[in-house]
């Protein structure tokens, strides 16, 4: 693995991209490296979709794809505002993946590294989608962290994305802001396995996004209860925009920025050996 934690400068760079390829964005990388050069950027990482085995969701990219992807990033590389560009993908985690994530990601295409995620809960009968705001209850939450808790301690990715993502206002008790006690110490667990496991946790302000253009009610994720917990803890943060088109590489940076200085977090980026 190429990609390392490094403590953050005065700067802000995105590790979190996503492109056309995952039919769900737009732009490609170069026009993402473009337009990290016009913000000043020093370096830009992107996390397409991951291919997992057996895959057949048209939002990931496709095995025959992964090759392409990569050489993309590394065409880009130093080539736009002289911006670096690293190479990971968002791997949506399975325990019996693993294997697969570090040998053919890492070993073989060489990437720089891998983003962990929970956006799915697999329980043998039905996949539940967390996004969808339907059929999460209990019974989920506790799969969710179960999950995330083992994601966390296969040590496999370089920081776990949006931990908080539980936390947007669902079905999980009668509080309609969506946290309650079992949110509460459902984010305790998952902190408390992150400071244990020495991870990185990252602070996704796409649902800051989200909620302006759609008018939620309020912020679904990062959410505040959730990163007041961090605090208590010596837990680094990593803060993206989980941009999925040219305007979104830099939405809502600002309020990651105030957030992170209002609970006085740790924030690191990714450094890397090759450059
Ligand atoms: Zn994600
Ligand atoms: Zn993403």
């Amino acid at each position: 693995m190429k990609a390392r934690i490094v403590p953050a400068g005065s700067k802000w760079n995105n590790f979190h991209t996503h492109t056309y390829r995952c039919r769900h964005a737009e732009g490609d990388i170069e026009d993402f490296a473009k337009r990290a050069a016009e913000l000043n950027m020093d370096i830009i990482g992107f996390s397409e979709h991951a291919y997992l085995p057996g895959d057949e969701n048209p939002f990931h990219l496709s095995l025959s794809e992964v090759p392409e992807y990569t050489e993309a990033c590394r065409a880009a590389d130093g080539q736009y505002g002289g911006v670096k560009v690293l190479c990971g993908v968002e791997c949506d985690y399975d325990p019996s993946d693993e294997a697969f994530f570090r040998e053919f990601y890492l070993d073989k295409m060489g990437m720089d590294y891998l983003v962990g995620s929970v956006h799915e809960l697999k329980d043998g009968r039905d996949i539940l989608d967390c996004f969808s705001n339907r059929h999460f209850g209990l019974e989920e939450l506790k799969i969710y962290t179960g999950l995330y808790i083992k994601l966390i301690e296969s040590r496999l990715f370089t920081f776990c994305a949006h931990p908080d993502l539980f936390g947007r206002p669902i079905e999980i008790g009668a509080d309609p802001s969506g946290w309650d006690a079992n949110a509460e110490s459902a984010a305790k667990e998952i902190i408390e396995a992150a400071a244990a496991n020495s991870s990185v946790l990252e602070i996704n302000v796409s649902g800051a996004w989200k909620t302006a253009t759609k008018g939620y009610p309020a912020i679904i994720y990062p959410r505040r209860e959730f990163w007041e917990i961090a605090s208590d803890y010596d837990i680094p943060v990593i803060l993206n925009t989980d941009a999925h088109s040219l305007e979104r590489l830099d939405a809502f940076a600002d309020y990651g920025m105030d957030l992170i200085r209002e609970y006085g977090l740790r924030r690191v980026e990714l450094g890397c050996d090759r450059l």
